[in-house]
């Protein structure tokens, strides 16, 4: 395969951009070799700039579960293109987005939207202290939030990718105040509240941990946050930024049954255009400005364009039986690759939930714990990425991110994939 344009976009691409991407993860710095430029998306497939073609199991990080360039999303917005790319004013599709987002998650009562994943979870946070009159924040060890400064320690994805979980830049004091406790440690959430609680203002967590890996609650761990968030009046925040619409319609709350105070979301809610999101409870969300004293503001919240792209996206994805197939075509994959894996002797393990898989080159049988997911075999990952990508397969270039499916996977492309896997894993086992 041929990637001489790539190579050359990614030579000029350092010189005028640090690092030559946008986005540290794009640099395929854990897997090795020169990041790949794309020039186009359809369905399921992209296309890269030497016109190599491969399936698409990221998704521009999620949002594009209904593939390349859907005819529905690309309908709304071409429509809206021709009504204008902003008024910096309120308009009639951001309430309708609203309305539909409290229909469908029926613990947000109310929403406002902002720009990204990173501006939902730090307006959240800054809401629950407001509201809390308390400055405290528990996280867990490998969930990732954005890059908000009190958030980046021991953050997942990117940060793991670079090995570094802190970053320079951040100041002690902020971090001071964020508590990171371990994923799906139901005892160390118990102990720590039962000493601090009433200090907290907030636990956020990823209901379904979607930055180190893919890696899923054990039972009682939700109803545990819950628990002890209600008994020392903190502020429980979800951040479905990932999972929201994801693992399924009413996104992880509606999976597990329970319900946070506050939710964040982003990625899908934007059909692949910039938006985030947070909502909740109804006398928490008033406390935001300009009905409240805590300030949250965007000069481009609810663009028009980002606006209609998500409804068309919700509309489309709120039809009856849309999650089952796609979580069916998502389970068809996972069980093929374990079948080839244990075909050519290889250890491997997946997860999967809804439109998210997990893949883990592991000799465990059940990897729900941070510990688990780090002490994968990084060697085989690499390998494997590497030979899929040869045979047209285009998966995240980190063994700490989710993988995902779209609407537009179909039989072929699976049948493809596996094949591909089938090679790919004979190459880890020679
Ligand atoms: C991607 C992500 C974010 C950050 O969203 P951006 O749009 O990249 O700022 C926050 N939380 C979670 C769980 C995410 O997956």
């Amino acid at each position: 395969m041929n990637h001489d344009n790539s190579r050359n976009l990614f030579d000029l691409a350092r010189k005028y951009i640090p690092g030559g991407v946008n986005s540290p993860v794009r640099a395929f710095k854990s897997v090795g070799g020169d990041p790949l430029f794309f020039k186009a998306g359809e369905g399921a497939w992209l296309t890269d700039s030497d016109d190599n073609r491969y399936i698409d199991y990221v998704g521009a990080w999620g949002p594009l579960i209904l593939g390349h360039r859907n005819e529905k999303v690309i309908a709304a917005l071409t429509e809206q293109l021709e009504k204008g790319l902003g008024y910096g004013a309120s308009t009639e599709g951001e309430v309708e987005i609203a309305q539909k987002i409290c229909e469908l998650v029926p613990s947000i009562e109310q929403v406002r939207l902002v720009t990204s994943g990173t501006e939902a979870t730090m307006s959240a946070i800054r809401l629950a202290r407001g509201f809390t009159k308390r400055d405290k924040v528990v996280k867990f060890e490998g969930c990732y939030h954005g890059h908000v400064d009190g958030l980046l320690v021991k953050a997942g994805s990117g940060a793991l990718t670079l090995g570094e979980p802190d970053s320079l830049g951040v100041p002690k004091a902020y971090t001071k105040l964020t508590h990171v406790l371990s994923y799906n440690d139901i005892d160390g959430v118990k102990e720590f509240f039962a000493e601090h609680g009433d200090e907290i203002a907030c636990i956020i967590v990823e209901p379904v941990a979607g930055n180190m890996n893919f890696v899923a609650p054990v039972p009682g761990f939700l109803e545990t946050l819950r628990e002890v968030c209600s008994k020392h009046g903190a502020v429980l925040i979800f951040d479905e930024v990932m999972t929201g619409f994801r693992v399924g319609l009413g996104g992880a709350q509606g999976v597990y049954g329970v319900t946070p105070d506050l939710t964040t979301l982003g990625k899908v809610i934007g059909g692949g255009l910039p938006v985030g999101a947070f909502g909740g409870r109804k006398d928490i969300m008033q406390h935001i400005a300009p009905s409240g004293a805590v300030y949250q503001a965007g000069t481009l919240s609810g663009s028009p364009l980002a606006v209609a792209a998500g409804l068309a996206m919700l509309n489309s994805i709120s039809e009856p039986g849309f999650y089952d197939k796609l979580g069916s075509q998502a389970e068809k994959l996972v069980t093929g690759l374990k079948e080839r894996a244990a075909a050519a002797n290889v250890p491997f393990t997946t997860n999967q939930l809804g439109g998210m898989f997990g893949l883990f080159f592991s000799g465990e049988s059940q990897v729900s714990h941070f510990e688990q997911v780090m002490a994968c075999n990084a060697e085989h990952f690499r390998t494997f990425f590497h030979a899929m990508l040869d045979n047209g397969v285009y998966l995240a270039p980190s063994s700490f991110e989710a993988g995902f499916i779209s609407a537009a996977h179909g039989d072929t492309e699976i049948a493809t994939t596996l094949d591909a896997a089938e090679r790919a894993f004979a190459a880890i086992a020679t």
